[in-house]
């Protein structure tokens, strides 16, 4: 196939870091990812490893020029008809840490090219790409970057509420939800309750960790009342919350039951399980009379 040619041939070559690792972006990445780390701060502060991208970002006005080899690639598949594009994962592996001061450069490399395939969105290819992160020199982390070039399925719109992302960090969450469970995890070191699911403790770092069960009880924390823009499967106005569950921890979900001008903060709601469709169910929380709360799974109000 003629697109294989391409695996193995450079994607970016000799990049360099705008800035050096630095204290300043490390702060305001952790203050935006609510990450308080003490390993991120002081004198022997390390860079959190997920930040291995940014290193390497061109910022608005770019400086990363993609080889003429990605460009050709790109070019055959938009006059192959796959003129769509998507960002599907990334792959990251830290090889050492970076430290405030450390010179980023970097390499990147067309690794894979596969078959044509038939996705959801469209028939395509997936293109892979590998970055390779050198700190002075040294090789400090590889991040692997996947598109789809696709063309899109000429199909009818559907109204179908958007399917959530189920990844193997949060898969006992959605298994959970398929029994009617709401599970919170908690620290096998620290105890410490998180929502929503992370691989890790935000308190203590420990990567052990069980479930507990939601009693189902909590209180709207904070909330917003969603006009526009309008998504197919939504009809605005509708109320989408922060609730607070009674374990302490806060999630999104909709306010049902109860009308969006009248949802209010500190309002007591009961959880329940909706189905929106064939294979979707999701926890929602009604508020209003406490009288009505309960036995009303799969009511389907919204
Ligand atoms: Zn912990």
């Amino acid at each position: 196939m003629r697109l294989r040619a391409y695996e193995g041939r450079a994607a970016a070559i000799a990049g360099m870091g705008k800035d050096p690792v630095n204290e300043a972006m490390i702060r305001h990445w952790c203050e935006a990812m609510g990450d308080t780390n003490p390993a991120y701060e002081g004198p022997d502060a390390v860079a959190p490893p997920t930040m291995l991208q940014v290193w390497t970002m061109g910022g608005l006005s770019g400086h990363v020029a993609r080889s003429d080899a990605y460009e050709e690639l790109l070019g055959l598949l938009d006059e192959a008809g796959y003129t769509s594009v998507v960002a599907t994962d990334c792959e990251q592996e830290y090889l050492r840490p970076l430290r405030p001061g450390d010179e980023i450069t970097f390499d990147a490399v067309i690794e894979s090219v596969s078959e044509r395939k038939t996705t959801k969105l469209g028939t395509g290819h997936f293109v892979t790409t590998r970055m390779d992160v050198r700190a002075g020199g040294e090789p400090a982390g590889t991040h692997r970057f996947r598109i789809l070039k696709y063309a899109p399925t000429r199909r009818k719109p559907t109204v179908r509420r958007p399917r959530p992302v189920v990844n193997r960090d949060n898969a006992g969450f959605w298994e959970g939800v398929g029994r009617h469970q709401l599970l919170i995890q908690r620290c096998g070191a620290c105890g410490v309750l998180r929502f929503p699911w992370l691989p890790g403790c935000g308190a203590c770092g420990c990567l052990e960790w069980d479930t507990v069960e939601a009693s189902g009880d909590g209180t709207v924390y904070s909330y917003v009342v969603m006009h526009h823009p309008p998504f197919p499967a939504f009809s605005p106005p509708y109320a989408v919350a922060l609730i607070e569950l009674a374990e302490g921890v806060r999630m999104v979900s909709n306010v049902i039951g109860v009308p969006y001008d009248k949802v209010r903060i500190g309002m007591p709601v009961r959880l329940q399980f909706d189905r929106y469709d064939e294979e979707l169910v999701l926890p929602v929380f009604r508020g209003g009379d406490s009288r009505d709360l309960g036995g009303r799974a799969e009511g389907g109000e919204r």
